[in-house]
């Protein structure tokens, strides 16, 4: 990964992050990219369930020993589980954005729209003026509860309102 984006000229001292929600697919390599001048932009909810995270997954190994699962079937499951496997590594140092906030990108000046749903902090960016959605995993086609919005002809008037 570090040769692409050296590739594509990407100085990560000179970047952000903004992670739409926590899944490990979203936010496991955040740990990985981050540098002492980056900022990670993510939403309160899910910060709070990262902050949990090691006693979930303490609780989850708990139980499945009191099931019967032997250290072996254990150690097999944790290793192929994707949200454990990519899971953040270490301490995560978050900048919060609620609803409205607004973050400006060069030309850019995307406003936060909160979109819990797929997770209970899920947020979504909608720059009005070049009308770019950037949505996470807020519209999946059959997985998520917002998945009969069909952004294609529009944002739905209820996020477009907001900001309208
Ligand atoms: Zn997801």
């Amino acid at each position: 990964m570090q040769a692409g984006l050296r590739e594509l000229d990407v100085d990560l001292k000179k970047s952000d992050f903004f992670i739409t929600h926590l899944h490990s697919d979203h936010l496991g390599l955040v740990s990985t990219l981050v540098t002492e001048t980056s900022r990670i932009y993510f939403n309160q909810p899910d910060a709070q369930s990262v902050e949990n995270s090691n006693a979930r997954w303490t609780d989850f190994v708990y139980y499945a020993r009191m099931n019967g699962l032997t250290e072996s079937e254990l150690q097999t499951f944790l290793e192929r589980h994707p949200g454990y496997k990519y899971r953040a590594k270490g301490k995560l140092s978050f900048t919060i954005l609620k609803e409205g906030d607004t973050l400006n990108i060069g030309e850019y000046s995307f406003k936060c729209v909160e979109t819990p749903g797929h997770t209970e902090g899920h947020m979504c960016l909608y720059e009005f003026r070049k009308k770019v959605f950037i949505s996470g995993d807020h519209i999946l086609n059959s997985i998520t509860l917002t998945s009969n919005y069909g952004l294609i002809g529009g944002i739905p008037e209820g996020i477009s309102g907001r900001f309208g």
